[in-house]
């Protein structure tokens, strides 16, 4: 019974010795921006698919910016694509509402009350 968690915070099975989202290739990060709630705060983003939401089942987890519990989820791979799971408010791609959307290094992404720069490498 019981869980732990990565470094990166990534919810893990006791019995596994290394995280699963963490040993994917490090693709790039989402940086929290504006005046909210922890301005700064930087998400790695990595190989494959990653769920953003405030719940411990998303790889992504970023807590009291708005979020549903799985608000979307990151494609990465040759390309970088972000889904609107429609569990929220809309989702906003450089300001626009977008379901799913492309995304390039510097693309800004309003999720719930918070909004993200993402850095690709
Ligand atoms: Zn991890």
């Amino acid at each position: 019974m019981g869980f732990k968690y990565c470094k990166e915070g990534h919810l893990m099975d006791p019995s596994w010795r290394c995280c699963p989202v963490c040993l994917a290739p490090l693709r790039g990060w989402l940086v929290r921006m504006g005046e909210g709630d922890r301005p700064g705060a930087v998400y790695p983003v990595h190989e494959g698919k990653s769920f953003i939401g405030s719940g411990a089942d998303s790889e992504i987890r970023v807590c009291g910016g708005g979020l549903a519990r799985l608000h979307a989820y990151l494609a990465v791979g040759d390309l970088c694509t972000i889904v609107d799971l429609g569990n929220g408010p809309a989702m906003t791609v450089n300001r626009v509402e977008a379901v799913k959307s492309g995304l390039i290094d510097g693309d800004v992404i309003g999720l719930g009350d918070s909004v993200f720069r993402i850095k690709l490498l």
